[in-house]
């Protein structure tokens, strides 16, 4: 099987309300998919996204140069042509809008191998689960008290078991209201996940945190600059909580550093940022052998699949109104029931794009 003739697009989704975090306010989600047709008929399809800018040059960049270069590739031999992609894309950027546009081509790939494996994803990667436990999620700063509890309350009869609210308000108490009040109306026993989206200090992060302490979080997401290695070793260190981070980091070695250093327990990687599937499932592999459990950022239809055939995987992200599905870009919708993901059937990811439906929010390509 060889890859013949590529094609990239952008498409702005216009969210039907904004989502805000302590360093956000998104009002677009930016789909950029990458398309590989071969020689035997065959159709991968990869995607990545943004949170409002950058998608059109992801677009051009793998037309101009990514898809270009995939031509001629044999999916089977899929790290081999990552090395070379990423040698055309490393001297561009280390990171960022280059490894989005390799991670769209490199799912594309691996869409290609498992159909002709004819075996769905999870099971041709390993296949170490039927179904991936997800949680439900919000960006949702910006929502009043009465709001933010309909939303866990929504998440409740949909039979979630846990749950990830933002903080990082200016003021401490108005953070310590809203988690007080999420705390009473899930329980004791379930699992409370809060995000800070980089907002603190390290000292400031520590403070916060003993204040969060009597409703027992599960885990601090990114309390601290994204690449501040010692600040969150040092705050692991004084806070007696789980510290999870990864969505912000891109290289392999990033990830080793923060493991390497006691700075993370619960590691985060984004399939759509750090390049695809190849490296994912080296980063979740060196996560295991630190003993820290992946729980996939977002991309909830194909981070299932990943935490289905990983060894050591925590939860998924159900990102309320943020599923492909829900964006209106499917074919055929993905959902989580009763709080797990079972993937799709069908051999590849079985990810299906509605592209009449895109076609409208069509920005480039
Ligand atoms: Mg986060």
């Amino acid at each position: 099987m060889t890859v013949t003739r590529g094609e990239a697009a952008c498409y702005r989704i216009k969210l039907r309300e904004p989502w805000q975090s302590a360093s956000h306010v998104i009002t677009t989600f930016e789909l950029i998919t990458a398309r590989l047709w071969t020689d035997t008929g065959q159709e991968g399809v990869g995607w990545t996204f943004t949170v409002g800018a950058g998608g059109t040059a992801i677009a051009a960049f793998l037309t101009d140069d990514l898809l270009p270069a995939a031509v001629g590739a044999d999916p089977a031999l899929v790290e081999r042509t990552w090395q070379r992609l990423h040698g055309t894309v490393r001297d561009a950027a280390p990171g960022g809008l280059a490894l989005l546009g390799l991670s769209a081509v490199d799912v594309a790939l691996w869409d290609l191998k498992a159909q002709a494996a004819g075996e769905p994803l999870y099971r041709l990667l390993g296949g170490s689960r039927d179904r991936a436990e997800a949680y439900g999620s919000g960006i949702n700063l910006n929502l009043s008290i009465p709001d933010l509890l309909a939303q866990f309350r929504r998440w409740k009869t949909r039979g979630f078991r846990a749950f990830k609210m933002k903080v990082g308000s200016d003021d401490p108490s108005t953070d310590l209201e809203r988690v007080r009040a999420v705390r009473e109306e899930i329980g004791p026993g379930a699992l409370l996940m809060l995000d800070a989206n980089q907002k603190w200090t390290a000292a400031e992060a520590l403070r916060r945190i003993r204040g969060f302490e009597p409703y027992d979080p599960y885990w601090i997401e990114e309390p601290l600059p994204a690449d501040d290695v010692a600040g969150h070793a040092w705050l692991r260190a004084q806070a007696r909580c789980r510290i999870a981070l990864g969505e912000n980091l891109f290289a392999v070695a990033a990830f080793n550093e923060f493991l390497r250093r006691d700075a993370v327990d619960v590691v985060q990687p984004d399939v759509l940022r750090v390049g695809g599937i190849t490296p994912f499932l080296k980063i979740a592999h060196l996560a295991e052998s630190y003993g820290a459990p992946t729980a996939p950022h977002l991309v909830l239809e194909l981070s299932g699949t990943l935490c289905c055939a990983i060894g050591h995987a925590s939860m998924i992200e159900d990102l309320d109104g943020g599923t492909l599905g829900e964006l209106g870009a499917l074919a055929e919708p993905i959902r989580t029931e009763q709080g797990y993901f079972t993937p799709p059937p069908r051999p590849g990811h079985g990810v299906r794009f509605d592209w009449d439906a895109l076609a409208r929010w069509r920005a480039r390509g």
